[in-house]
């Protein structure tokens, strides 16, 4: 995925405070580490002002943090924690998680179903929340001028995933600037559920990206300091280190660590 390491300028645009780092942490330690820059742009970053929806409170106890905490600021903490570990820096945006937002109906955007999984409840308005989504990703490409974009393909559908690809791809489209898709970590261990792109695009061919052993460390390293997230993707039972090793492990024929991702091909192209 990334050659000329020296040279290259990695932005990776992350829906969630940690999405990144599970998904790609180990590509962007060894990019790091191999003397390129690499900048994390979480979309979803902001804190949001109380009261919070009852799927939020139900995360927040599940996070181990009191009902009314400002828990965004916790995760930016982690973020920067983990960033560093990595040696990428750090970009916090400025929209709230789908877990705190309302669709224009006023009804929460997502209810908790009782388990661990939230679910659309309403319909999502997407278009103006898309437009400043991209208006804030054009203002960090102009500062960090990449020379490879990186966001997720969107596989488990969360709409806070969905809008952010999107945006993504739709911003990057006129500017020639190389673009892939991260397979989205935990969720692809259980599920290959993703909706297609925005039209005229496709995926290319799946890309491994092998790491080396130092890089896949660090990034595990980096995932303890989302203490928070993992009270519930690393809950009990769940062996969270173990299934992304296998699952890693089990795409590739010598069984190396490594992270899928995906180039996108526009039918222009072609
Ligand atoms: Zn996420």
């Amino acid at each position: 995925m990334l050659q000329d390491a020296d040279r290259t300028r990695i932005l990776a645009i992350s829906p969630h405070l940690d999405d990144a780092v599970l998904s790609v942490g180990a590509s962007l330690a060894q990019a790091a580490r191999d003397g390129g820059k690499v900048t994390v742009f979480t979309v979803f970053a902001g804190s949001a002002a109380p009261p919070y929806s009852p799927a939020a409170e139900r995360f927040h106890a599940r996070w181990g943090l009191s009902p009314t905490e400002d828990a965004p600021l916790r995760r930016r903490n982690e973020d920067i924690a983990a960033l560093d570990h990595l040696g990428a820096d750090h970009r916090h945006g400025r929209f709230p998680d789908a877990i705190y937002r309302k669709s224009p109906d006023g009804q929460w955007l997502l209810h908790h179903d009782g388990g661990s999984a939230v679910r659309q409840q309403s319909p999502v308005n997407n278009h103006d929340l898309a437009s400043a989504i991209r208006h804030d990703i054009e203002s960090v490409i102009a500062e960090c001028e990449p020379t490879l974009l990186l966001t997720c393909v969107a596989i488990g559908n969360h709409p806070d995933h969905m809008v952010t690809r999107d945006a993504t791809l739709l911003t990057a489209g006129g500017r020639g600037i190389p673009l892939r898709l991260w397979q989205d970590l935990p969720y692809a261990v259980y599920s290959s559920n993703m909706a297609e792109l925005p039209s005229g695009l496709q995926l290319g061919s799946p890309d491994l990206s092998f790491v080396q052993e130092e890089a896949r460390a660090r990034k595990f390293q980096a995932m303890k300091h989302y203490a928070t997230q993992l009270s519930v993707l690393d809950g009990p039972n769940k062996n969270l280190f173990a299934r992304l090793e296998e699952h890693a492990r089990s795409a590739s024929p010598d069984g190396g660590y490594n992270e899928t991702t995906w180039p996108v091909i526009r039918h222009a192209d072609q």
